[in-house]
């Protein structure tokens, strides 16, 4: 793996829709133009679009991003 610079971490919360409990995942913003910074510029930005879900307990595809937390 590549060891890119990032500008920011979060941590998205997920509620799986097939098994019904709260998974979060990991999502790290490279260091490029218009990058959000915080858990509301992310929140309007197409990096979460990009997000693709994965229930990692059931594999589900379906979830509905409850939260986001920055982690520093
Ligand atoms: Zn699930």
């Amino acid at each position: 793996m590549e060891d890119q610079a990032c500008v920011a971490r979060f941590e998205l919360h997920f509620h799986c829709f097939n098994c019904q409990v709260n998974v979060s995942a990991f999502l790290d913003v490279p260091d490029v133009e218009g990058a959000p910074r915080d858990a509301e510029e992310l929140g309007e930005s197409a990096f979460l679009q990009r997000q693709r879900f994965l229930c990692h307990r059931c594999e589900g595809a379906i979830g509905l991003l409850v939260g986001i937390t920055a982690v520093t």
